[in-house]
């Protein structure tokens, strides 16, 4: 088996709306069929404008009621509630559900690697926007991609941020084990593997959070998998959400 690389895109510019990422990408590496590429939502956000001036956003009672309790700008938690569908958390901190599955600490919504007084949203259907940018990258550079939409996130049970996918195309999400056996011949009942997470995590190591410029990361000779891309719980699925809400929310 071939060993595997990972590029960081270097030389990238600050990204504005408008910007075509995925040929400021193709300039810069010559990505070869079967290459991933992983995409830090927050500068296909800044591309697409998904941004906003917090001037801009007057913020609700329920805003003002959770930036007081929290110690935040109500306009930014208006912001957090604007992207969201559902809380699950009020307090310390709005831990919430947005349109496309995803469960994220303050709906994602950022407020770095911007100018002041703007906000960054997460893509509002990351899903389409890697379908997006793996077309884009195909037509461009002629190479067949698959693409992952990252952002760093926190979790549950550990300290830290790692980073996770929130769009793909190319694969699917979950390399699934089930009715595989081990090497004692035990037939696996539950492994699925999260394998874009996976991914996005080393992809989010490369990038690191703060002033490295690299928003992009190519991979190059992973093995193929096999599975589903039921990454996000349904509703019932989800124990923790189910528990978190009748706790934690008014
Ligand atoms: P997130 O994880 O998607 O929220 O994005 P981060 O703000 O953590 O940024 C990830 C990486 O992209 C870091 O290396 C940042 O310095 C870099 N980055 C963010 N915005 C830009 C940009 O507009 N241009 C460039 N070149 N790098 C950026
Ligand atoms: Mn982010
Ligand atoms: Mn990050």
């Amino acid at each position: 088996m071939e060993h595997i690389q990972v590029m960081g895109v270097q030389g990238l510019p600050l990204i504005h709306a408008g910007d075509n990422i995925a040929a400021m990408i193709g300039e810069r590496v010559p990505v070869r069929d079967n290459d991933i590429l992983c995409i830090a939502s927050t500068i296909y956000s800044k591309a697409r404008g998904y941004t906003k001036l917090l001037s801009a956003i007057t913020p609700s009672e329920r805003a003002v009621r959770l930036g007081n309790l929290n110690g935040e700008d109500p306009r930014f938690v208006q912001a957090v509630l604007d992207a969201s569908t559902d809380i699950i958390m009020e307090h310390p901190f709005i831990l919430s559900e947005l349109a496309f599955g995803h469960v994220g600490v303050r709906a994602g919504v950022d407020q770095s690697n911007i100018e002041d007084g703007m906000v960054i949203f997460l893509p509002p259907d990351p899903m389409k926007a890697a379908d997006e940018v793996r077309a884009e990258i195909r037509s461009i550079a002629g190479a067949d991609t698959g693409v992952i939409i990252t952002d760093t996130c926190g979790r549950s049970f550990r300290r830290g941020q790692t980073g996770n996918a929130i769009g793909w195309s190319g694969f699917p999400a979950i390399r699934d084990f089930r009715g595989d056996t081990d090497l004692f011949g035990h037939v696996l009942k539950i492994t699925e593997e999260a394998v874009v997470d996976e991914i996005a995590g080393f992809a989010n190591f490369v990038m690191g959070e703060s002033n490295n410029g690299v928003p992009a990361v190519v991979f190059r000779n992973c093995p193929k998998w096999t599975g589903h891309d039921n990454l996000y719980f349904t509703n019932n699925e989800d124990i923790t959400k189910r528990v978190l809400k009748k706790e934690w929310c008014q």
